[in-house]
């Protein structure tokens, strides 16, 4: 470690990408971790980070990284930590090849998200996953869900638990910075819906179960409960809204399952996660909450904001929920993970600094 600076060196892979580019923003002056080095293609490779990147943020490119030269993402010795907001195209080999090299990966790519020793973690609804590292060689791989899976698996974690969910029925309104960049041309969503996003309504039904799931015996057994998801592009640019029909095994009141989930805290209480939300969801009740323009930032964007909680005349109540995709949904809550990798001691040789 750095003599001066105390803080655990990371690397961002795909730094140059949407998610990248808010990874890079939310490491800036984060009290834990320090960017060793930033990587992406061989588009980007050698290039200082400022002239490599196309920067779409608020705000400008912090300092820190401003200078700093892009790199291949090949495995080194630089950090013990990685975060990866690579394309999915190259993000299965190049994670497996740096967490054999002894890093430990916290990904937002799809690829391993479904390997049976790979944690898909949302920290504060299955942090003991962690435990599957046990199984893992090297460094090891911890993964961060989908943006749209990660809002709907943070309402459904307090309600399945309470109420028992058996069936839910989602419908997606999704925000363009989810393709990535460029991604959809304005020509195509601008005055328009696009109602196919590829591969989206599978992860939603998918990764769901596998999230709520029970460990057992070094493995997770899914949670039996029925998805169906519909899944839109919108012209929105952060902020992923869902509408959600959800079945329960026993009877709640809409002011039940409002209870249950303003009270939520989940497994990161009490640890002082420095992206931890105040609230992970804040139940809204204006008669239009939420929205994406007013509400996806709350709590740093870390929060999961629902509203119109009611009666379903098919299943047993509907409500409409918010998540900022690309913080909530991709690079916060990757920080998140990897800050309760530390917290729970999964990085070897690392404690939180400061304690
Ligand atoms: P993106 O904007 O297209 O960025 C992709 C990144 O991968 C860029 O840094 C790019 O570098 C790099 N890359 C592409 N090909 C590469 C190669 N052959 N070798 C090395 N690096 C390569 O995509 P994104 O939206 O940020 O998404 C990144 C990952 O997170 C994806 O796996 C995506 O599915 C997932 N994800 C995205 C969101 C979201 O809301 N956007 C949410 C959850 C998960 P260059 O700039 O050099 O090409």
């Amino acid at each position: 470690m750095n003599g001066a600076d105390q803080r655990i060196p990371v690397g961002v892979l795909g730094a140059t990408g949407s998610v990248g580019q808010r990874m890079v923003r939310l490491l800036d002056g984060h009290p834990w971790f320090r960017v060793a080095f930033l990587g992406a293609s061989s588009r980007s490779a050698g290039r200082p980070y400022r002239e490599a990147v196309h920067w779409v943020q608020d705000g400008p490119i912090p300092g820190e990284v401003a200078e700093m030269e892009v790199r291949d993402v090949e495995p080194g010795l630089d950090a013990p930590l990685v975060l990866s907001a690579l394309d999915s195209s190259v993000a299965g080999e190049v994670e497996r090849r740096f967490a054999d090299a002894g890093a430990l990966v916290v990904s937002n790519a799809k690829n391993h998200r479904m390997d049976p020793d790979v944690p898909l973690l949302i920290p504060e609804v299955n942090g003991d996953h962690l435990a599957l590292l046990d199984s893992q060689s090297g460094g090891g791989i911890v993964t961060n869900p989908n943006c749209s899976t990660i809002g709907l698996a943070l309402s459904l974690k307090p309600l399945h638990d309470a109420f028992g969910v058996h069936s839910v029925h989602v419908v997606t309104l999704q925000a363009v910075s989810g393709g990535g960049i460029p991604g959809v041309a304005s020509m195509e969503i601008l005055d328009n819906v696009v109602p196919y996003i590829g591969g989206e309504e599978e992860k939603l039904e998918l990764e769901t179960g596998k999230i709520l799931g029970t460990l057992s015996s070094g493995t997770v057994a899914p949670a039996r409960i029925q998805i169906s998801a519909q899944c839109n592009r919108v012209p929105v640019i952060d902020g992923h809204l869902e509408c959600v029909s959800v079945g329960f095994s026993r009877d709640a009141s809409p002011e039940e399952a409002a209870r249950v989930l303003s009270e939520f805290q989940g497994a990161t209480r009490g640890l002082n996660l420095p992206s931890a939300p105040r609230r992970p969801i804040h139940v809204l009740t204006g008669e239009a909450d939420p929205q994406p323009r007013l509400h996806r930032d709350l709590d740093r964007g870390m929060a999961v904001s629902v509203g119109r909680i009611r009666p379903c005349p098919l299943l047993s109540l509907r409500y409409v929920l918010l998540s900022h995709n690309t913080i909530r949904g991709a690079a916060g809550g990757a920080l998140l993970g990897a800050e309760l990798v530390v917290a729970r001691g999964r990085l070897a040789g690392y404690d939180p600094p400061g304690t």
